[in-house]
């Protein structure tokens, strides 16, 4: 389990994609990145364990951009290190990656004979080499997003950023939760809705296969064939805290109620 956290808009990212990260936390904290676009140029700032550490990685140079990416990572393939935090980079695209690649092996083989060099021993690398790839064939971002994931088999919620498309942010998911909103000043996309919060209550929770497109004006949801979706947004009454409660009056009986499923994730090795 990881937390993903994406904005495009207006302001300056940074601060808002730490404050997603913090609510995040509890979804996986032994590292955590971030991307900011500026200038069609993307900075990744990566730091090992807790993110307090990754705000030391900024500490006297903190990047301006009103477009970025977050991960609080939980490791599944590949130790905790600062090579393997996400953001993955592949060259004019990175991407934050919540789940599991299962088919990751057959993937890198065959990319690293075409010729991909691997910087980490993550499963997430690959998505991010096909998404390159296509790019390199000449997809757009959105087609060359929805080609990889074709590519891939298991779990996911991705969220995409091209210096080739500084003004487009792609999320897309399949088995991982990923949930949009619109606020005043941007788009944004999360793994939890607690990570929305402070910037807007009418929110978007995507279906497995949707893909979404975020512009700082706008976001428009996608099914698989491409056709936008016309879902109307819910709007969430509960503050911050109490929608990290889940609904229930205090974290001890969520922590109650959430044990069956935990037990069934575990034991049937699915991602969360
Ligand atoms: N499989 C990815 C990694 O190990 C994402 C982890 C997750 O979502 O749990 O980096």
């Amino acid at each position: 389990m990881c937390g993903i956290v994406g904005y495009i808009g207006s302001q300056n990212a940074l601060p808002l994609l730490m404050d997603g990260l913090r609510r995040l936390e509890y979804r996986g904290y032994d590292s955590a990145g971030l991307a900011i676009l500026q200038n069609n140029t993307i900075e990744v700032r990566r730091a090992v364990g807790k993110l307090v550490n990754l705000e030391k990685a900024f500490n006297g140079t903190p990047l301006p951009g009103a477009v970025g990416i977050g991960h609080t990572r939980w490791a599944t393939h590949g130790k905790p290190s600062e090579q393997n935090a996400h953001p993955h980079r592949s060259g004019p695209l990175v991407l934050v990656h919540n789940g599991i690649i299962e088919n990751y092996a057959a993937l890198k083989a065959r990319l690293q004979r075409e010729g991909y060099r691997f910087e980490s021993e993550t499963d997430t690398e690959v998505v991010a080499h096909l998404i390159a790839q296509h790019l390199q064939a000449g997809a757009g971002l959105e087609k060359a997003v929805r080609r990889a994931t074709q590519e891939v088999r298991g779990s996911y919620a991705l969220a995409v950023l091209c210096e080739w498309e500084p003004h487009t942010l792609i999320g897309v998911r399949s088995g991982c939760p990923l949930v949009v909103g619109m606020s005043e000043h941007g788009a944004m996309l999360a793994s939890d809705v607690t990570a929305l919060l402070a910037h807007t209550r009418n929110v978007v929770f995507l279906e497995d296969g949707e893909l979404v497109v975020l512009a700082p004006g706008g976001l428009v949801v996608k099914d698989t064939d491409g056709k936008p979706v016309t879902r109307a947004p819910i709007r969430i009454a509960w503050d911050a805290t109490e929608a990290e409660k889940g609904g229930y009056p205090h974290f001890m009986l969520k922590e109650i109620h959430e044990q069956p499923r935990a037990i069934m994730v575990t034991m049937g090795g699915g991602a969360a």
